[in-house]
């Protein structure tokens, strides 16, 4: 148990994870199992990081008690052949296998269908169904591997926003919890501490500093409360210095919401470009910068560049600043969010424009396709160059993304940023969709607009990354030219097919349709055990990472970041305290 400790120390634990998401609740599940004391350090009012808002698909295979019952053949030695496949490539050509540590993935192999099991075994329940590659990305081409957890309010599983993901973090909480692990509800990881050390690759991993973080929600003047508090340690002193004997674990979910981490891997990804999970909790990338302090590596960079699936996303809600979801209005943090935002049936109801007010793309393209699932790849054949020959090429719909952030005339020094993406309707099309254009759906201060003519809306669009105002004739021109498309039944400009309904009948609209950043796929470099690894090559003692914040693994979700949480729990425990 988490107790006071000694000395200039406020509290004391064997192992401390830092993160109670995917990676960070089966971390502090098998520590405190293995018979560690284990305090939970989370900067967000409660449990579940993104992994609480997500649709709760799971990717987990090689030879997990689903596969088994529904006839799937799969094995560790499978899966790892699979995800070291450097022959596989998406249907962009991107090689997203190729870049993987093979340590990293010998060890996810190896502990995957065990951290099904353990899933399991802690209350989370998934469909009785076949795993399928329904969600997944990058899971591999010789099985099946997703499973799907589900939300249900009736079990008790209170949500921030009615999604599936609350079916896996929930249970995991509750069984934390009932083992009786600590939890330091909004504190947030400032530093993390390491005696000093004559030696080349410095000390042992101690202890980290925390800061009060309290959400307090616009409109309020009292923070939020956590779901549930048995277990939770009060406080609201301003910093915690906080004691592991053992280890600290980092489970700080990644880097994305951090501009400038971000822009290391793409310099187009400035501040006008959302992160999915966001405003919940944040991909900050403290827990790699505070590692970085204490001599940490990062690892397999090439992994966040690659071109892989649903590390950005492309067509999301609409009419809201947070777009990857729509919001529920009952969520706890809706006064931050402001607007619910509205999903679309159809996009032939609507074009995008840049912020200079001009088409870039066919808007029926959709998202980027996840690829490299179960039989993606037919025939396949490990490792064989040929395997390459066997994908179905389809780069235009990956090419969305890099169309919504090409330069434009209001791209400005330094960055050149390509500004917002706009979704222009009318009110036929609100009618078709069944959309409600008013606050809380919509967001009026910034992100949803209208006009009864298409001039008076483009003067209307004031956001704070619109660089220069939308002229109103450009925007008209574009209207005009797109109707003149749907007239012909052709587009002429980006080749959408028979463009179906005109921009014709006012009130005209302009909701924020900007692309999105989702996935970290790099981050520290670790070992076989989620032990962080610093710029010598050297273990730093004491210090794991698990999930989003661990570098050399391109997958997209939660399959890996639990099964990373579960090695580093398993192996903290065992370490010798070290007073
Ligand atoms: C809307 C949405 C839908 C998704 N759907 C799916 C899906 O269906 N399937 C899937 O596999 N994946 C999905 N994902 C991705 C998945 O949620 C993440 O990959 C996963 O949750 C990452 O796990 P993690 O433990 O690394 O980070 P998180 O789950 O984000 O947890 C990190 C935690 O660390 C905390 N933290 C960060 N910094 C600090 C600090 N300095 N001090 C203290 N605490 C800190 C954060 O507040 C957070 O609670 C989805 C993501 C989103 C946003």
């Amino acid at each position: 148990m988490a107790q006071a400790a000694n000395g200039n120390w406020d509290l004391a634990a064997d192992v401390i994870v830092i993160g109670s998401g995917a990676a960070g609740l089966p971390a502090a599940i098998k520590a405190i199992e293995g018979g560690a004391s284990v305090l939970v350090v989370e900067a967000n009012y409660d449990v579940g990081g993104h992994a609480i808002l997500s649709g709760g698909h799971m990717a987990l295979g090689g030879g997990t008690s689903a596969q088994k019952k529904y006839n799937i053949a799969d094995s560790p030695d499978t899966l790892f052949s699979d995800l070291t496949d450097w022959s596989v490539v998406q249907p962009n050509g991107s090689p997203d296998f190729r870049y993987n540590d093979r340590a990293v993935m010998r060890a996810f192999a190896d502990h995957c269908a065990t951290t099904f099991e353990f899933l399991l075994a802690n209350g989370v329940e998934f469909t009785d169904k076949a795993p399928d590659n329904h969600g997944a990305s990058t899971t591999g081409n010789s099985a099946p591997r997703e499973n799907h957890a589900f939300w249900t309010k009736s079990a008790g599983l209170e949500s921030p926003n009615a999604a599936a993901g609350t079916g896996v973090i929930r249970p995991l909480e509750a069984s934390a919890r009932k083992k009786g692990v600590k939890f330091l509800l909004n504190y947030k990881m400032t530093s993390i501490i390491r005696e000093p050390s004559p030696g080349k690759s410095g000390g042992h991993v101690i202890g980290i500093n925390a800061q009060y973080s309290p959400r307090i929600m616009p409109g309020s003047t009292t923070p939020l409360k956590s779901f549930r508090s048995d277990g939770n340690i009060d406080s609201t002193q301003p910093t915690m210095k906080l004691r592991a004997h053992k280890a600290v674990i980092v489970a700080t979910g990644g880097s994305t919401s951090h501009i400038e981490f971000r822009r290391m891997f793409d310099p187009r990804l400035t501040p006008v470009i959302q992160v999915g999970g966001e405003p919940y909790s944040y991909q900050d990338a403290s827990g790699e910068l505070a590692a970085m302090a204490i001599g940490a590596s990062l690892w397999g960079l090439a992994n966040q560049t690659l071109e892989n699936g649903a590390t950005m996303r492309a067509q999301r809600a609409l009419a809201t600043k947070f777009n990857y979801t729509t919001w529920k209005l009952e969520s706890p943090i809706f006064p931050l969010v402001r607007a619910a935002g509205f999903n679309v049936k159809d996009w032939q109801d609507l074009i995008l424009v840049n912020q200079v007010g001009t088409r870039f793309y066919d808007e029926t393209k959709g998202d980027v396709p996840h690829g490299n699932l179960g039989g993606q790849v037919t025939p396949y054949t490990p490792n064989d160059y040929r395997n390459a020959e066997n994908v179905k090429y389809n780069p235009t719909r990956y090419n969305f993304t890099h169309a919504a952030l090409a330069m434009n005339e209001y791209s400005e020094p330094p960055s050149y940023c390509a500004g917002p993406q706009w979704a222009i309707f009318d009110a036929d099309a609100v009618g078709r969709e069944g959309w409600k254009v008013v606050p809380p759906y919509v967001d009026p201060d910034g992100y949803f607009f209208s006009g009864n003519t298409l001039a008076e809306l483009a003067t209307a669009i004031k956001n704070e990354y619109q660089a220069k105002p939308m002229k109103g004739e450009v925007l008209q021109a574009t209207v005009e030219r797109y109707n003149s498309f749907v007239d012909a039944g052709v587009d002429e400009d980006f080749g959408k097919p028979a463009p179906k309904f005109k921009i014709q009948t006012p009130p005209f609209y302009a909701a924020w349709g900007t692309l999105i950043v989702h996935d970290t796929r790099a981050g520290l470099r670790i070992n076989a055990r989620c032990r962080v690894i610093d710029m010598n090559g050297q273990v730093i003692p004491g210090l794991y990472c698990a999930g989003e914040s661990a570098g050399g693994f391109n997958q997209h979700g939660m399959g890996r970041c639990a099964t990373q949480g579960y090695i580093c729990g398993v192996d903290a425990a065992k370490l010798a305290r070290h007073e």
